[in-house]
């Protein structure tokens, strides 16, 4: 189940320094294996054991001065729908403006749980004016520094403990799909097409406390969750243009699912917003399926399809080992298809390779063209394993990992591709001293 954080407050208080120290060293490493370019809004962060998603707000503030306030607002309602934690920010040096008590005013009507971060205070005598800020009417207040990390420690401790717990404990061992994707792409015409069919077939699981549904699909011979945010369904359309809501929106569904269904619009092309949305799923290291959909409004010769593939894998490079499956919501042409793919990249994910077989497979491989000795030292790769992780990974341990390069990875990951099924899903390569 995801844990998301959403940080609030007005502009220079500091909530970007706040997600960057959060969000820290780790989230370097995750964007570096992944090859995406780093994101200030959305990354992962780790605390106590506890991994968790966390979301500045602060960066998808609008630049029109007319509708400022009103976009702030609507991002803190936003935040307290979609987010399990609000993280509002203060700022000691500034004391409270107007600002602050409208959003305290929004946060304390919510049922969420809410932090108050008062930020800057970086030194002792900081610490007693902090508390003017109980003015605001909210508990939970805590004195940080974002920019020397003073504080940090105790404030992360109370926020992971705040985290609800996973009531549904006995949640079936089922897969967990999810259909993701620009407003418009037809992601609710397909969740009906598949479940509508047959009413009766549908068991809908009440959520755990995060507003997730899980929609029991189970029918010719297949059985898994489609995993929809109470949202999808019952969130008003306004909404909808908001480029911060869709990504929250986005955001549960992928962290609740283990196979995502990336839904593009076949009458639109391959925009700019599903690419951000195939990178938050790259950072889940969830396994993806691409849909085209609208197939039945595209004018079609015998290479359409050829190109368009083209056209997708090339958006997505360097990732171009997943499934692309051309779909209509309203004909309900290859919606099956869909599913058997999402079903395949479910079990490609799953997939563990014994020791004795990477080793017998990839050893002579590397043998033949080993990595390219670096100042005159010779690089020996010795053993290879694969470790116990949710998304493939596989430890190479050699006597200098520091000199093996990204080229040389990429060498290694396309070796591995070709032996074994791992279409869909990322395939993580780590480097061990041996
Ligand atoms: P945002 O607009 O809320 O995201 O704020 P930023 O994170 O961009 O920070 C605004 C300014 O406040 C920057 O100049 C930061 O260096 C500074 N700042 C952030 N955190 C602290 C802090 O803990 N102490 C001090 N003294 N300055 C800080
Ligand atoms: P969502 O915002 O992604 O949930 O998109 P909707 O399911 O609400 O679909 C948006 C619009 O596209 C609706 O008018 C649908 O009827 C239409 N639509 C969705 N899928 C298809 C499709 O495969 N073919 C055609 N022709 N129209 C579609």
């Amino acid at each position: 189940m995801g844990n998301i954080v959403a940080i609030v407050g007005r502009p220079n208080v500091g909530k970007s320094t706040l997600f960057n120290r959060l969000t820290g060293t780790r989230q370097a490493i995750v964007d570096e294996m992944a090859g995406v370019t780093r994101d200030r809004l959305y990354g992962k962060a780790f605390w106590n054991g506890v991994d968790f998603s966390v979301i500045d707000t602060g960066g998808y503030a609008t630049n029109s001065d007319d509708i400022f306030e009103e976009a702030i607002r609507s991002q803190v309602l936003i935040a307290i729908e979609e987010a399990d934690i609000i993280v509002f920010v203060v700022d000691v040096v500034t004391g409270i403006t107007d600002y602050d008590e409208g959003v305290a005013d929004i946060l304390r009507r919510s049922k969420k749980p809410v932090m108050m971060v008062v930020n800057k205070v970086d030194n002792n005598e900081r610490i007693a004016e902090s508390s003017y800020f109980y003015a605001l009417g909210l508990d939970n207040l805590y004195p940080i520094s974002a920019i020397n990390g003073a504080g940090t420690g105790e404030f992360l401790d109370k926020l992971v403990s705040l985290f609800p717990k996973n009531e549904n404990e006995e949640e079936l061992d089922l897969p967990k799909f999810t259909i993701v994707g620009r407003p418009n792409a037809g992601k609710s015409s397909i969740i009906n097409a598949f479940i509508g069919e047959e009413r009766n077939i549908v068991t809908p699981i009440a959520g755990t406390t995060r507003d997730s549904i899980f929609t029991r699909y189970n029918k010719f011979g297949h059985d898994f969750f489609l995993v929809d945010t109470a949202g999808l369904r019952k969130k008003a359309k306004v909404n909808e243009d908001l480029e911060f809501y869709s990504v929250m929106r986005a955001i549960r569904a992928i962290e609740n699912s283990d196979v995502c269904m990336l839904m593009i619009d076949a009458t639109r092309g391959f925009e700019t917003q599903d690419q951000k949305i195939f990178n938050l799923i790259q950072k889940n290291k969830k396994g993806i399926v691409v849909l085209v959909n609208k197939w039945d409004l595209v004018e079609k010769d015998t290479n359409t399809i050829k190109k368009f593939e083209i056209m997708v894998r090339e958006a997505m490079a360097p990732y171009t080992d997943f499934p692309i499956v051309f779909t209509s919501a309203i004909t309900k042409q290859r919606i099956h298809k869909a599913i058997e793919a999402s079903l395949q990249v479910y079990e490609n994910r799953n997939t563990k390779i014994t020791t004795s077989k990477l080793n017998d497979t990839l050893l002579p491989l590397i043998d033949k063209f080993p990595p390219p000795s670096i100042k005159g030292k010779f690089i020996k790769i010795k053993y290879v394993t694969q470790l116990p992780t949710q998304s493939p990974t596989f430890a190479f341990f050699c006597n200098l990992p520091q000199y093996i390069k990204d080229p040389y990875k990429r060498f290694l990951e396309n070796k591995i591709r070709e032996h074994w099924n791992f279409t869909g899903v990322q395939v993580n390569i780590v480097l061990r001293k041996k």
